[in-house]
Order: structure tokens, then C-alpha cells, then sequence
């Protein structure tokens, strides 16, 4: 379902997984497509968000302790919507909450209301949450593609002409084409069993 979920989206913007193309999945497709902007706050609050939303005009209601810290927030009511990201994050963390968002809108907003609230987005984990776990698959699907992963796996082991392709090796490689944090890519690979363990 959150496989079909991410093809459906990747075949509306025509950018179906391709691993001889090479570099970051371009996350400003698919925010265009959903008619989501991203917004980038540093030291992301409930209360930073609230003002955001007030200043663009969206009458919000108070959500809470404007002081507690967010990992990421998702507004979307109507035709606006938008994503919040902590500007203090590594620009890996910043795209993974931005695609756990994104996965947010495409597959929850019948019933998350106008808002989403993650207090919390582990990269690296399974969360016990089901809309949570589904959110982190999804941006997981859509940032990380098996297929790429396994082709760079392929061209790693012929390129050193070696029969084994350390995980760590092969992390720290992907994770800077891709654009994810080292450690949600050690993650991937390990679960998709793509590299030899370390
Ligand atoms: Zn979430």
C-alpha cells in the first residue's frame, strides 16, 4: 500500500525510479505536484508555527505549549498546505521529515485534520505508531529506491572488483548522492538486506 502509494505519486510527476539516473530524489517535484510548499523554521515550536501560519493569514487557533519542540508539523486545509522543518537539521534530517510529511499528506489527511504534529521522527527505527510507521515508509520508498540501492551495490562490487560490499561503505556513498542522513541509510540497507554486513 505505501509502495503503491509512492508509485502512483513518482508516475504523476512522470519520475519513475530509474537508477541509471543519478543523484538526490528532487522532493520539490513532488511537493509541487501536491500543491505543498516546505518552510524551514529554526528552532521549530508549536507556538513558531502557529505565527507562521498567522502571518501568512490562516486563522489557526492556539495548538498547545507554543514552546514545545517539534520535529516537524504538517498544515493542510483546503488549498493550502504546508510542511515545517527544523532549519537547525542536517540537510539529510531536513529531507527525511520534509518526505515523512509529504507521505502525511498523500496518505492521511482524511483523518489527521488540519494539522499534524510530530513531536518525534525517528530516521534510524520502526515507530510504534501505525500512521507514524507509515509516514517514515514512505519517505524511506521515496527517498531511498531499492532498485538504486541495489544497482549501486552492483557497480561498488565491480568497481573494487570485490565479491563482498561492506554496509558501511556503501551507506556512506549513498547517503551523499541520495542526500540522506548515514545512519537512516545504514537503516535501509540493512532492513532490504543490500550489503554485506560490516
Ligand atoms: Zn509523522
Amino acid at each position: 500500500m505505501i509502495a503503491d502509494a509512492v508509485s502512483d505519486l513518482r508516475a504523476r510527476v512522470g519520475l519513475p525510479v530509474d537508477p541509471a539516473r543519478r543523484g538526490p530524489e528532487p522532493l520539490d517535484r513532488f511537493f509541487t505536484e501536491l500543491s505543498l510548499s516546505h518552510v524551514a523554521l529554526p528552532g521549530l515550536t508549536l507556538g513558531g508555527v502557529v505565527e507562521h501560519l498567522r502571518a501568512e493569514g490562516v486563522p489557526i487557533e492556539d495548538l498547545g505549549d507554543p514552546t514545545a519542540p517539534l520535529a516537524g508539523f504538517l498544515f493542510a486545509a483546503g488549498r493550502i498546505g504546508i510542511a515545517f522543518v527544523r532549519a537547525d537539521d542536517t540537510l539529510g534530517r531536513r529531507r527525511f521529515t520534509a518526505a515523512h510529511e509529504l507521505g502525511h499528506a498523500v496518505m492521511h489527511r482524511a483523518k489527521m485534520g488540519r494539522c499534524h504534529v510530530d513531536a518525534d521522527i525517528v530516521e534510524a527505527n520502526d515507530p510504534t505508531l501505525e500512521i507514524e510507521r507509515e509516514a517514515n515508509r514512505f519517505a524511506v520508498e521515496l527517498l531511498m529506491p531499492e532498485a538504486v540501492l541495489r544497482a549501486r551495490a552492483e557497480e561498488l562490487k565491480r568497481e573494487f572488483k570485490v565479491r563482498a560490499c561492506p554496509r558501511l561503505v556503501l551507506a556512506y556513498r549513498l547517503a551523499s548522492e541520495l542526500l540522506v542522513s548515514r545512519e537512516a541509510m545504514r537503516y535501509r540497507l540493512k532492513a532490504l538486506g543490500v550489503g554485506d554486513d560490516d
